[in-house]
């Protein structure tokens, strides 16, 4: 049996019932793409299913205002991520649904990888989206590289013919390799319970001990802080627009203390706005004088 006929047959038994894996409606996915880039699994699923509520469709989100996009997307972060999926949809309302991962990728605001994602979960293309979960399972499995890096995609996404079959659910290959990143070859991985063990160019390796497992995550974020803050900028915007979601309008100058409980009059007010302007050129704010709510 080839590696990926393993892999399909552990996945029957194992793989994760998750929503949007029971639809091949391109705009269904696309919401859980976008969903999960920077959202758990879990937490991806309450809002998908209310999300899906109140935008069933396309057009229903192509349709919808800054300020309702914004209030549905409460709770999720990245809130640049709302807009992006209505303007997205607006597109697709104008132009059609893509038939193609290049199609996809001419869409603004859709990258290589979710291109790649919509052509094989929505469309059954023979396509691997290669994320941090592919290239890691993939990077062991066929380069032999227990922790492979983003330059490493080129090289594993060469290997894609070969490795997808063309017959039966071959389109099923890239979820179930999520599902085995998530479960089995996570950072230190469970080697004696992988279905891919005898095909796996580095199990040997982690089998007898040899590799040194990093005690970090080998990602390095360089978020934005600002002077002695405990959090990313990132968290503090997220503030401003649940501040200003809530209580509908606010003043800039009162916004500081809700937002950073040491807030400081003399060292943060600028920060503070800073952080409001930028907000309001990703349209997620709006200021009119000095009274700031979410746009129309
Ligand atoms: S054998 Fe080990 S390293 Fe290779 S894919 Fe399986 S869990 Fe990952």
């Amino acid at each position: 049996m080839t590696p990926a006929g393993k892999l399909l047959r552990w996945y029957r038994t194992h793989g994760r019932k998750l929503p949007w894996r029971e639809t091949r409606d391109p705009y269904r996915i696309l919401v859980s793409e976008v969903m999960l880039q920077q959202t758990q699994v879990e937490r991806v699923k309450v809002f998908y299913r209310s999300w899906l509520k109140q935008f069933p469709s396309w057009k229903t989100l192509a349709e919808a205002s800054n300020a309702e996009v914004i209030h549905a997307w409460a709770g999720l972060g990245y809130n640049r991520r709302a807009l992006m999926l209505r303007d997205i949809a607006r597109d697709v309302c104008l132009h059609g649904v893509p038939t193609s991962e290049d199609a996809w990728r001419r869409i603004k605001g859709i990258g290589p990888y979710t291109s790649s994602a919509m052509s094989a979960f929505a469309q059954k293309k023979r396509t691997l989206p290669i994320d941090t979960n592919i290239r890691r399972v993939l990077g062991r499995v066929l380069l032999g590289k227990p922790f492979p890096e983003l330059s490493d995609d080129e090289m594993i996404g060469s290997h894609a013919d070969s490795f997808i079959p063309r017959r039966g659910a071959y389109y099923d290959v890239p979820q179930a390799i999520f599902d085995l990143a998530t479960s089995v070859c996570i950072k230190n991985p469970d080697c004696k319970s992988c279905p891919l063990r005898n095909d796996c160019k580095s199990a040997k390796q982690f089998l007898e001990g040899r590799v040194k497992i990093p005690k970090r995550s080998i990602a390095v974020t360089h978020e934005r802080k600002h002077r002695n803050k405990p959090y990313p900028d990132r968290i503090y915007r997220g503030r401003i627009l649940k501040v200003v979601r809530e209580q509908g309008q606010i003043g800039i100058r009162e916004l500081g203390p809700l937002v950073d409980p040491n807030f400081n009059k003399i060292l943060d007010q600028i920060w503070v706005e800073a952080m409001v302007g930028r907000l309001i050129t990703h349209a997620l704010l709006s200021r009119r004088k000095n009274i700031l709510t979410l746009p129309e």
